[in-house]
């Protein structure tokens, strides 16, 4: 006979990963082409000589950077094995066992798994025809056992970002009680005319967090390290959930690493977003729905259809995800990857 384990284990969905497949250009995860950075695999390569040490539990160097980088306390700041982690935390850290946690969906597909993780109960919000997170419905669904509301922006899969105008608006409507958190995991890909900043609300608004990562714009999704930023008391409350040791001494050195290199990255990204502009309209002119996106990936919305689009990309070695009956992903490559992938999208058209 086996132990007993939790009763609603079925409830929790598993996370399914991007697949990959040998020798196959891989746009299913989000992450970047290139490696990391030559000056930062080699903080890693001197951070992988001390491994022998526990790191340092509190991520302090890590921290004190991040502070420095963003204008903010080091009390404002805590790090986290990938921010999945942290969002994680936070669900533990605010919610009690049947507390509510809202956000649109479709959406990480994340929010789901931890909040039953922590007993909480998962409250979704239809997006926008658009795939743009619907801001009212959301406000709208607040009840009294909502703790807490994520807000992904730019929303994974959909791509559209919540604009700054719309954001306060919507603070403006939740109460002081209910913990917002700003999902940016792509923040560093946006390139609005009105940009969320998340770490500026969070500054300004006590119940409001910014959650982002090393692992998109960065490159570092190997290597699991996100980071949180938001009023003291509630950083130091999610900090009290975290794994003990969870960001390795590479990923915190990786860490510290990346921020000095600003402009080396920020051209990195400025690549990946012009060729998002070229994928999203080469896909408007084959004649397929691409939602504006402001990440590095984009959505087509190819409801029933999307599971044959994607399977008729593996066949010709192009991985992208597919939300089975909902939608296919398509994380944005280097320009070689992206001419793979709109061929098979350009056949796919013509065999459909
Ligand atoms: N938030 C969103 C919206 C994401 O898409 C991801 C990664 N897929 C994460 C958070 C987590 O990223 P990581 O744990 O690698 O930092």
């Amino acid at each position: 006979m086996s132990p007993d384990v939790r009763t609603d284990l079925d409830a929790i969905p598993a996370y399914v990963p991007g697949a990959t497949v040998p020798g196959a250009v891989k746009l299913a995860s989000n992450e970047t082409t290139a490696g990391p950075l030559p000056s930062v695999a080699a903080a890693i390569a001197d951070a992988a000589a001390g491994a022998n040490r526990y790191p340092d539990i509190t991520s302090r160097a890590l921290v004190k950077r991040l502070a420095d980088f963003l204008g903010v306390e080091p009390e404002n700041v805590t790090a986290g094995c990938g921010s999945v982690a942290l969002c994680q935390q936070l669900v533990q850290a605010v919610c009690a066992p049947g507390d509510e946690v809202i956000y649109g969906w479709r959406s990480f597909e994340a929010y789901p798994i931890i909040s039953r993780i922590a007993h909480a109960v998962p409250v979704q919000v239809p997006n926008r025809a658009d795939g743009s997170l619907d801001l009212d419905a959301i406000a709208d669904a607040v009840t009294d056992r909502t703790r807490l509301i994520f807000l992904c922006t730019p929303n994974n899969p959909t791509g559209p970002a919540v604009s700054r105008t719309d954001l306060a608006a919507f603070l403006d409507r939740v109460p002081a009680r209910v913990t917002v958190a700003l999902d940016e995991a792509y923040y560093e890909y946006v390139r609005s005319s009105d940009p969320v900043d998340g770490v500026a609300e969070a500054m300004t608004r006590p119940n409001v967090v910014s959650l982002r990562t090393f692992s998109k714009a960065y490159g570092l999704a190997g290597l699991r390290v996100g980071y949180m930023v938001g009023p003291a008391e509630l950083v130091t409350s999610v900090s009290k959930m975290v794994v003990p040791f969870s960001v390795s001494s590479l990923a915190q050195a990786a860490g510290i690493a990346c921020l000095e290199a600003g402009d080396e990255l920020r051209a990195r990204t400025d690549a990946v977003v012009a060729e998002r502009t070229r994928v999203r309209d080469a896909l408007l002119g084959m004649g397929y729905e691409v939602p504006e996106s402001q990440a590095n990936f984009v959505w087509l919305p190819l409801g029933e259809r999307a599971a044959g689009f994607n399977e008729h990309c593996r066949e010709r070695l192009v991985i992208t995800r597919c939300f089975a009956g909902d939608g296919v992903r398509i994380s944005v490559g280097d320009p070689e990857e992206n001419d793979r992938l709109l061929a098979a999208a350009q056949e796919f058209v013509t065999v459909m």
